[in-house]
């Protein structure tokens, strides 16, 4: 048997879902390696964040330097479920993936100019400080396009749409008058993602390619693999060139558009990713797993997968007694109060579990 890891305690910075999905995979990763037995997760978030029920938790402003410095001490290493915190924040911390690729991917123009580095290509787009950039943008790229802030910019927050040159004023007070770009609307096939982990020594394994199904800019379901086999190794090849340009480490998810001709790269979230929850049931290791395996710098488990759908369950959570019906499917409940537009759990559909999937659509598209 390998030496055990001493007690390694894993800091996350949030206690949201991602957060939560990621204390659950400790035990399953502990019996599987027996090295790492001892590890152990700590969430930095809010009295009541959905984590608490199986991590400890920490209070912590992470909008504060002095609170989330304090966090850090606490815990051996810090990764991040939100790409959103300050990059200020997180300077200085002991941090997976490192600060500049959160920096990058919670900047859509920072993360266009790397894609572009990278010699990915991307949708066209053009930086926006003022309602005269808009026009001068609009001018170039024509309409419809879309307007979004370069920050904070999440399930399809911060973002407008114009149909017109004529809308840019409106639009411009509409997205707050802050730092933007403008995208050309790209007229895609598909939209996929693909889940890659690296691990500090440089280890790198790819979930296949899922195909993603969004409505008012939020994800509602994921098919795994996509119905595109052949891009799975362009991806790849984009995949590892943005992993070692970042000397990346824990899991990256890339989302694409699928155009005639290959992929154009839409986004990165440097975490577990929506687009990957599929692979606590779909796969021979998770995504939350793998990416505590590359925090951790042990060796990586295995990405077979296969055939599954993931459903989120936007607004409100079906009860127990419904899903039950269904034996055949995984329910995963965030324990998050119901709100409109919120993400408060998932459904797994196994192969064998296909038939349901329709009549589970409909169900939570009523929501
Ligand atoms: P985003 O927040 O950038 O992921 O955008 C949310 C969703 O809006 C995407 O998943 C696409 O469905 C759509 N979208 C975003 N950007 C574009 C674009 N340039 N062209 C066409 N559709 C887009």
């Amino acid at each position: 048997m390998k030496s055990q890891l001493k007690s390694v305690r894993v800091g996350i910075l949030g206690a949201g879902q991602l957060a939560l999905m990621l204390a659950e995979a400790v035990p399953s990763l502990a019996l599987k390696l027996p090295q790492a037995r001892n590890v152990e997760v700590v969430c930095a978030g809010s009295s009541g964040d959905c984590a608490e029920r199986v991590a400890t938790l920490v209070e912590t402003d992470l909008t504060d330097i002095a609170s989330v410095h304090r966090f850090a001490e606490q815990v051996d290493l810090v990764t991040v479920e939100s790409e959103n915190i300050d990059a200020d924040v997180l300077a200085g911390l002991n941090l997976f993936p490192n600060v500049r690729a959160v920096g990058i991917a919670q900047d859509r123009l920072l993360e266009k100019r790397f894609f572009h580095e990278c010699g990915i290509g991307t949708a066209p787009y053009a930086a926006v400080d003022s309602v005269a950039d808009l026009e001068a943008a609009l001018a170039e790229l024509r309409t419809p396009a879309i307007l979004k802030t370069r920050r904070m910019g999440y399930d399809g927050k911060g973002q407008v749409r114009l149909a017109h040159a004529r809308e840019a004023a409106a639009a411009w007070v509409e997205v707050g008058e802050v730092p933007c770009i403008l995208e050309g609307t790209v007229h895609f096939t598909s939209e996929v993602s693909l889940v890659a982990a690296r691990s500090a020594s440089g280890e790198i394994v790819f979930y296949p390619l899922t195909e993603n199904h969004h409505r008012a800019g939020i994800l509602r379901t994921s098919i795994a693999p996509c119905d595109c086999e052949a891009l799975q190794p362009i991806a790849e090849g984009d995949m590892r060139e943005l992993l070692r340009r970042l000397e990346y480490v824990g899991v990256l998810a890339v989302e694409f558009f699928v155009v005639e001709g290959g992929l154009l790269a839409n986004e990165m979230a440097p975490r577990v990713h929506n687009s990957g929850h599929w692979t606590i049931e779909g796969s021979a290791t998770s995504q939350f797993e793998n990416h505590l395996r590359a925090l951790l710098d042990l060796p990586l488990g295995s990405t077979v997968s296969e055939d599954t759908v993931m459903l989120n369950c936007i607004g409100i959570m079906p009860d127990v007694e419904e899903t039950a019906k269904f034996p055949d499917i995984a329910r995963h409940d965030y324990g998050k109060e119901a709100r409109p537009g919120r993400k408060v759990g998932h459904l797994t559909f196994p192969a064998r579990a296909r038939s349901a999937i329709a009549y589970w659509q409909q169900r939570l598209g009523d929501e």
